[in-house]
């Protein structure tokens, strides 16, 4: 028996490539689809904040294609940068045209100087990587701010690695380019996605859902036994198992395992993560802005990015309304109360002129996710492969975008949950 915890994305993608393997899949909430969920307040169709899905991997495409057929649609990424009070195309590096002068000079500048002479690249922390990569300009009036503000920490405890696969690195004629006006706006990993036509992002976890079998609700890890092969859950019922796969976030696994030995006993609390408190909004306005998304570097803005439902797709919000999706990061032991993030967000989005005085908010909804994004710090990098290793000689296989303890997406969840169900295959 495979026991699977976790009914998100990665462990409905398990349950789904393990086919007639026996297998049970358990769940601590009463519905399944962790950060892949949505929820319908008065028409309103509002996800775990905004979730599109970008897919690289023919693979995924195939999947999707052959479980959901004419669902989603693709939609090219519009999304900008507002910077000095006005909306520059994203991404920024790229340009730069619109800002003062004398900032565009000062970026070019540097990007330059870099690109005579920078220096290699190897074992940088986050915000010497930046520097490096696109000079101080560049550097300052972008990417310090805007990750500070999204991680909340020192970018010098950063590592770098994790940040070359999602950050476009532009040439120095696309650069020169984007600094004159001519746009370049076809950059990166998700410079288009795909959306359901009709739906929520849910779609998909719900159609996992009716393909896999045995999957308990309302069933939270407590313990793991491993000497026993035995898991545990609140409601006292234990499950045997052969392998273990588990998709809650790492930490929480951790404390949950009962012979863990003393090398690895601190590892849970030195694991560092920012929380996301996301405000969902709708407004009494249509096209409210013109964006899918756009980050806010600036600090005297509460969040780090805003997002337009409504214009991802229009089924998403009643007629002649607009919809959005808030994102704050926070320390996990900073959180903000609802009530706060709410004034901010209004007096922010006022500020930026995203709201008219005469908009009126007509629904709101707040979504918490704790572990938001993990902190790449030289400690994660230090202990984590000791760590899987030693998980997965008891059978353990901690996966997912927290059981990996890594920055992912909704088509890696996929793909891992193929992977591993492969492997266990193979150990049948
Ligand atoms: C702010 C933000 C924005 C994002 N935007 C995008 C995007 O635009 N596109 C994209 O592709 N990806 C996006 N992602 C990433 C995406 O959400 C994840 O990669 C994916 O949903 C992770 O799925 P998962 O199954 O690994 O984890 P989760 O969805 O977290 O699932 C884990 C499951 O484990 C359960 N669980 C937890 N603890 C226990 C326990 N003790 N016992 C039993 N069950 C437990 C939970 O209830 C949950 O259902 C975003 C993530 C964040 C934080």
């Amino acid at each position: 028996m495979i026991a699977i915890i976790g009914a998100g994305l990665t462990g409905l993608s398990v349950a789904y490539h393990l086919s007639d393997l026996p297998y049970s899949v358990f769940d601590s909430e009463k519905e399944i689809g962790g950060l892949c969920r949505s929820v319908n307040k008065d028409g309103f169709i509002f996800d775990y904040t905004g979730h599109l899905l970008h897919m690289k991997d023919p693979y995924t495409r195939n999947f999707i294609e052959s479980i959901l057929p004419n669902v989603f649609m693709v939609k090219t990424r519009k999304a900008s940068v507002f910077l000095k009070d006005r909306y520059l195309p994203y991404p920024f590096q790229a340009n730069l045209y619109g800002l003062p002068k004398k900032v565009v000079i000062e970026c070019l500048f540097d990007f330059v100087k870099k690109r005579i002479g920078s220096r290699n690249k190897d074992d940088l922390n986050f915000k010497e990587w930046v520097v490096e990569t696109f000079g101080k300009g560049i550097s300052e009036q972008f990417f310090i701010p805007y990750n500070e503000k999204l991680f909340r920490t020192s970018l010098e405890t950063l590592t770098s690695n994790w940040a070359s696969w999602s950050v476009p690195r532009p040439s120095l004629t696309e650069v020169l380019r984007g600094a004159i006006g001519i746009k370049n706006i076809r950059m990166g990993y998700n410079s288009s996605f795909y959306y359901p036509l009709k739906s929520g992002i849910d779609v998909l976890p719900k159609e996992l859902e009716k393909r896999v079998k045995g999957i308990q609700l309302n069933k939270k890890l407590v313990s793991v036994d491993l000497l026993n092969r035995c898991v545990e859950f609140n409601d006292g019922t234990k499950q045997n198992y052969k392998y273990l796969v588990s998709t809650l976030p790492l930490p929480n696994l951790l404390e949950t395992i009962v012979e863990l030995p003393n090398s690895f006993k601190d590892i849970s609390k030195n694991l560092n993560y920012v929380s996301v408190q996301n405000l969902n909004i709708g407004i009494s306005r249509k096209n409210i802005t013109g964006f899918h998304w756009i980050y806010f570097p600036e600090g005297k803005y509460p969040f780090y990015r805003v997002g337009c439902y409504s214009n991802i797709s229009n089924t998403l919000a009643p007629e002649n309304t607009s919809s959005l999706y808030i994102e704050i990061s926070s320390r996990p032991e900073k959180k903000k109360s609802i009530e706060q993030i709410t004034a901010e967000t209004i007096e922010g989005l006022k500020m930026c002129g995203i709201l008219k005085k005469t908009d009126s908010v007509i629904e709101k909804n707040y979504i918490e996710i704790e572990h938001g994004y993990v902190i790449f710090d030289k400690f994660r990098e230090k202990i984590l492969p000791d760590l899987f290793s030693y998980l997965e000689k008891n059978n353990i296989f901690s996966i997912g975008r927290y059981g990996s303890w890594t920055y992912s997406a909704m088509e890696d969840s996929i793909l891992k949950g193929k992977e591993i169900a492969e492997i266990l295959k193979c150990r049948k």
